[in-house]
């Protein structure tokens, strides 16, 4: 079975991870941020590692170790029983992060819509990153280097994913509104997927 699905699309900062964990509250939703994923494993394991190499460099970590774990992560969650396939739309955010990563989850995912989160100021990503950076203890948050180097690997390797999917999914919205309205247009459009 394909897992019915939307992504929470934009650049760094642009407010996937505030949407998403507010998305993921509401009964019926599963969020699934892959940055969060990473960020639960231990140096102790090789892809915790692989992970802090590539992520401070500002760079994806490779394509496979990232969907196996997305993959893990998802049969554990449904083991569990916090995410219900049957009956749950996924609310994923950061995965796929490029078309090698779509082609990849083809055959796992029912991309229904796409919430492009845009933010066209480059300024206002960045602060939105440096103050998250205090917040969250974040080491790819905190260099401005880094932080440049990863609205750079957005531009190059995720935007593409947008004419992957095509127009008909694509819901474009405004990131530069308080987090309440932006929730407020994502929704207007969720009740229908
Ligand atoms: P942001 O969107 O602010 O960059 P994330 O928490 O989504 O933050 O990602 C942090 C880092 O984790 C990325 O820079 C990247 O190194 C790694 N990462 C997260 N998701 C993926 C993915 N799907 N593929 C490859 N790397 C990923």
């Amino acid at each position: 079975m394909r897992y019915r699905s939307i992504l929470l699309f934009g650049a760094p900062g642009a407010g996937k991870g505030t949407q998403g964990k507010i998305l993921g509250s509401i009964p019926g939703l599963f969020h699934c941020a892959c940055g969060d994923v990473f960020r639960n494993l231990t140096a102790e394991s090789s892809t915790g590692r692989t992970f802090i190499e590539y992520s401070s460099r500002g760079e994806l970590v490779p394509d496979e170790p990232t969907v196996d774990l997305w993959q893990e992560f998802i049969s554990r969650s449904t083991q569990a029983g916090r995410f219900h396939p049957d009956t749950d739309t996924l609310v994923l955010d950061g995965i796929p992060r490029n078309v090698h990563q779509a082609e990849m989850l083809k055959e796992t995912l029912d991309v229904r819509a796409i919430f492009y989160l845009s933010c066209p100021t480059l300024k206002k990503l960045v602060h939105r990153i440096q103050r998250r950076a205090l917040r969250e203890n974040r080491l790819d948050d905190a260099n401005l280097e880094v932080i440049q180097h990863r609205l750079k690997t957005y531009e190059r390797e995720t935007k593409p994913l947008l004419s992957f999917y095509g127009k008909e999914i694509l819901h474009r919205i405004d990131g530069t509104q308080s987090p309440a309205k932006v929730l407020h247009d994502i929704l207007r459009h969720v009740t229908k997927v």
